[in-house]
């Protein structure tokens, strides 16, 4: 069996170590004589795996006692509706920034349930900047002040947080979780879904601060209701329980590494090669402001987009897989997240130094 260098968005790679340690426990979890699949979400086995899953995700990002963790479903896309519905008034407004296709689909969302204000926007631009922060137009009447630190369709991610004043600062990182360090402290609510550097989709992380909890309007699901997630340890309902072990297993794999800082570096340099060759080549361009060019997912153009689908065919090959662009963008997008390791990067290097030299 020879594992290929996956760089999907999302569903994405996760570490091969992971995977066998899911693989050699998945009929006989730790001599209990059954699959995590298998358990009651109730039970001792089952609840030291959550418990521990949560305290390794505190330990990783660094998450105070002030914060709640749970562990939702739904994907990052039912946060879009969840957070309106549990922080804005129906009366109230929201503020979002507009940096690319995330932005827009949780922005949409929000305005279903409440005055929305776009506060600022690259889109203009084709979403290859992020807008000064003194050029925002923020209120401190808002609930709360919604950004996406990284698009994963375009490439695009902040260098810095927004200061959001005493409007507490929301933020989907569902691309960039724990890829290096965050300061917590500095914001309200924290979501990500799970299937890009922390396991399988459909579950989704909320870090939020425990003030905001409790706010939920009247109308809301409860199994959207933070306050009953967070009262009910995230087990209102069946939580999706493999789910959730996996992602403790990819969290004991991180503190292995490091944690944050460590892969930090190392996603940095990963990112770093790749956009190294794209600057000194003549046939591939990446079009995001060097600053903010994404850590996590990097878009390219080869010189013709005729070359498209060979360019592929051989990558596919040489097992370099998934390495299309998203079709609103074109081209192609190496996800290079926490689990891709640099001898992936140096792969893909080598393989377009070659097409380019052959076809270019
Ligand atoms: C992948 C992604 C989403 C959507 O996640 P789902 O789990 O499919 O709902 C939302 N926001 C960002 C930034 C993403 O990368």
């Amino acid at each position: 069996m020879t594992r290929a260098y996956n760089f999907c968005a999302g569903p994405a790679t996760l570490p091969e170590e992971v995977l066998r340690q899911a693989r050699d426990e998945m009929l006989d979890w730790q001599g209990s004589g059954m699959s995590v699949m298998e358990m009651s979400h109730r039970s001792d086995e089952f609840v030291s795996i959550a418990e521990t899953a949560e305290r390794d995700l505190r330990e990783l990002a660094g998450v105070s006692d002030d914060y709640a963790v749970l562990f939702m479903q739904g994907g990052a896309s039912s946060q879009f509706a969840t957070i309106p519905l549990n922080l804005m008034a129906a009366d109230g407004s929201a503020d979002y920034v507009n940096t690319g296709i995330w932005s827009k689909k949780a922005i949409a969302e929000a305005s279903r349930y409440g005055k929305v204000n776009v506060v600022a926007s690259s889109e203009e631009g084709g979403f290859t900047t992020v807008p000064d922060q003194s050029q925002w137009d923020c209120s401190v009447e808002a609930s709360y002040l919604h950004y996406t630190p990284n698009e994963t369709i375009g490439g695009l991610e902040f260098d810095f947080v927004p200061d959001s004043g005493p409007v507490p600062l929301v933020a989907d990182m569902s691309s960039t979780m724990l890829s290096r360090p965050v300061d917590v402290s500095k914001f309200g609510l924290i979501y990500a879904g799970a299937q890009k550097n922390i396991g399988p989709s459909g579950l989704v992380t909320v870090i939020i601060r425990k003030d905001l909890l409790g706010h939920a309007r009247r109308e809301t699901p409860t199994m959207m209701n933070y306050q009953v997630i967070a009262d009910n340890g995230s087990m209102y309902n069946t939580p999706a329980t493999y789910s959730w072990y996996l992602a403790g297993l990819v969290f004991k794999w991180l503190k292995a590494q490091g944690g944050v800082e460590a892969i930090g570096q190392l996603n940095q340099r990963k990112a770093s090669k790749l956009y190294n060759f794209i600057d000194d080549s003549d046939f591939y361009a990446n079009p995001i402001a060097p600053r903010f060019r994404s850590w996590m997912n990097v878009p390219f153009t080869l010189a013709e987009d005729s070359l498209n689908n060979d360019f592929l065919a051989g990558a596919n090959a040489r097992g370099l897989l998934n390495l299309k662009g998203h079709r609103s963008v074109g081209g192609m997008r190496a996800s290079l997240y926490n689990a891709m390791p640099e001898a992936g990067v140096d792969a893909l290097i080598d393989y377009m130094a070659e097409f380019a030299r052959e076809r270019g």
